[in-house]
């Protein structure tokens, strides 16, 4: 019988530290926190600067094969290694986790606050809005699709003049263009910079954005499983003068502004990016930007708050930064640049950053090497690959793992031979870190339903298989303590330099760098580009943009473009379906296969479980 309570429980149990306290533990001055409450605090940029001169500390990345839909336990390993690093070894340690979406913590998969006995406190709030940060990102991002719409209406009712002024800022009674606008008509090739001095053509050129409708890839956004906003008709009231356009919401966290968030390194990095959002194309093929809508300023002041990580802990007081959110498969699935860099600082050159991409190896990890490692510049030392025996039994053939669902037979009894089957999954993703020149150690998370043999099969074999080391864990049931055997593993691996590499290079053609991904890490032998994907291309390399990285938006539950496809296909052809820039995060965004930017909600949502206490006001039902 299992003898862990949930994890609301466990969390609730235990009474989080003073954050000031954990702050002054690892070194944050007073003025660099900004308290919300005493269990959360959001931390200055200013740490980084102050620790100029300081060496970076160890940079740990946790990973983790092919999953089921329930998790195998990525978050829970992060914050199980952090505290055996930090509570049982005593060394420095941050870790440096996502912001939950709303989507799967009332959806299928619950929080992502880890689990059991190694979990970030107070877990409601981790789960929940936190420090309103994707709050900020959503209205951010439907400012500028509402003056997308609007600005295009207003193009096609209103007269140049009226255009013109509202475009100009009046200081003083002066008319002058901001430097953006002065961009812009430098772009256009006019080389004036005095408002009254351009001729009618030149107002018109300047003013009327021209924007091509069927080329808009900016959707509205909100942070809820709702599939019925997957395809929307806008404009549809008498006011809007039958102006109506079909659309669609994304979930906030696929959104570029989150993206934006996690990749920036300061704030005027933050603005020249918002800046530089496209959001369509002119009727001449020209991008269109959110600055020249004029409104990157605003979106700036929408995201400053959100741009300072929020400090929190474990259940065994360690510190925790939170900070972005973007999942894996839509999106680059990994936190920020800024709370990694503000950690490396603070925990010094003997200390560890724990950091989580999420997903599998191929899609969170392959995007934090290839897009955030190169737009940071930091070097990951070693690799953490978390492994699951229920996982790797769906690998070699188990039946389909259903959350809400009891586990079927093969998956609660010792079943070797599936388990053998299935460790091609684990071997392909071993294969896939060694890519990237950095060693790579297994967590076998154990799960009460694993045989000893069975763990120690899957160690065995990843022994065998290029692992630098496979090590059995039980931080779920043991918190720290379970996962020492990892941190000194972890410890072993960092103390030799890593040899990181990309897997391309940025001036590789954009078709290559889509079908290296694919071939080196899924598997596949050949891309299909669909038509649609084809004049993207042709457009984005056009307009200067071939020498972004990549990023798949790929299901996460196969190593290829179907979900059921298990284990470690090979010969299979994966097949873009569009492909869509992120200019302002700066990368290309490729959607493969059937997935979808907006989730919807399962037949047993998590939220049938939620409810508060009005006695307490304590929340139960999360997990
Ligand atoms: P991931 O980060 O890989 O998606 P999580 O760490 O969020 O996975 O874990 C998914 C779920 O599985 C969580 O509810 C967590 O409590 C649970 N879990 C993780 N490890 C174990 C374990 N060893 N035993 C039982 N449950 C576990």
């Amino acid at each position: 019988k299992d003898p862990v309570p949930c994890d609301l429980e466990v969390a609730k149990a235990q009474t989080p530290k003073n954050i000031a306290d954990v702050a002054r533990e690892i070194n944050i001055l007073k003025d660099e926190l900004d308290l919300y409450g005493n269990k959360k605090a959001k931390i200055s940029l200013s740490i980084v600067k102050r620790l100029e001169t300081q060496s970076d500390g160890r940079y740990v990345l946790v990973t983790g094969i092919t999953p089921t839909p329930l998790g195998e336990g990525k978050s829970t390993t992060a914050v199980g290694l952090s505290q055996a690093l930090g509570a049982e070894l005593k060394r420095n340690v941050m870790t440096c986790l996502r912001q939950p979406s709303q989507g799967p913590t009332f959806g299928i998969k619950g929080g992502a606050a880890g689990g059991g006995y190694s979990q970030v406190i107070p877990m409601d709030e981790f789960n929940l809005h936190l420090t309103g940060d994707i709050h900020a990102i959503t209205a951010a991002n439907n400012l500028l699709a509402a003056q997308i719409d609007a600005r295009m209406f207003h193009e096609a009712t209103q007269k140049d003049e009226a255009l013109y002024s509202r475009l100009v800022p009046d200081k003083k009674g002066k008319r002058v263009f901001s430097d953006i606008q002065l961009a812009r008509l430098k772009r256009l090739g006019i080389e004036k910079t005095d408002p009254n001095s351009l001729t009618e053509e030149e107002v018109r050129k300047f003013v009327r954005l021209n924007i091509d409708p069927k080329t808009i890839t900016w959707n509205r956004v909100i942070d809820t499983n709702d599939r019925f906003l997957r395809k929307i008709t806008v404009g549809q009231s008498p006011t809007e003068k039958g102006k109506t356009r079909e659309t669609q919401f994304d979930i906030s966290v696929g959104s570029e502004i989150m993206a934006i968030l996690a990749l920036t390194t300061d704030m005027r990095d933050m603005r020249a990016k918002l800046g530089k959002i496209v959001v369509a194309s002119d009727m001449d093929g020209n991008p269109v930007t959110a600055d020249d809508f004029g409104v990157g300023g605003a979106l700036m002041v929408l995201m400053k708050d959100a741009i300072r990580p929020t400090l929190m802990q474990t259940l065994e007081g360690t510190p925790v930064l939170v900070h972005t959110g973007p999942f894996a498969n839509i999106a680059h699935g990994n936190s920020s640049i800024i709370a990694d860099k503000i950690a490396l600082k603070l925990v010094g050159s003997d200390g560890f950053v724990v950091t989580e991409a999420g997903f599998g190896a191929d899609i969170g990890m392959e995007k934090f090497f290839n897009i955030k490692c190169r737009y940071s510049g930091l070097v990951p030392n070693v690799v953490v690959l978390v492994a699951s025996v229920r996982a790797l039994k769906m690998h070699g053939g188990g039946p389909p793992v259903t959350p809400g669902v009891p586990l079927p037979k093969p998956y609660v009894e010792e079943n070797l031979e599936l388990l053998g089957k299935g460790f091609c999954n684990l071997r392909k993703q071993i294969e896939n870190v060694l890519k990237f020149g950095v060693p790579v150690i297994v967590a076998v998370n154990s799960f009460a339903t694993d045989t000893q043999n069975e763990v120690e099969l899957v160690k065995k074999l990843a022994k065998e298989n290029g692992a630098f080391d496979a090590v059995i864990c039980t931080h779920w049931a043991h918190g720290g303590k379970g996962a020492k055997d990892l941190a000194e593993a972890v410890i072993r691996a960092t103390d030799v330099p890593s040899n990181f590499k990309f897997l391309y290079d940025l001036q590789m053609p954009m078709r290559e760098k889509i079908k290296t991904i694919a071939c080196e890490i899924y598997g596949a032998d050949d891309v299909e580009f669909s038509d649609e994907a084809e004049t993207s291309m042709d457009r984005y390399i056009k307009q200067g943009f071939n020498d972004l990285p990549i990023c798949m938006a790929k299901t996460h539950l196969s190593l290829t473009d179907n979900p059921a496809r298990k284990g470690a296909p090979t010969g299979f052809t994966v097949a873009v379906r569009n492909v869509r820039a992120s200019v302002g995060a700066g990368f290309i965004y490729p959607l493969i296969g059937t997935i979808s930017t907006m989730p919807g909600l399962p037949t047993r949502p998590c939220f049938y479980d939620i409810d508060l206490d009005p006695d307490t006001e304590e929340v139960f039902g999360l997990f």
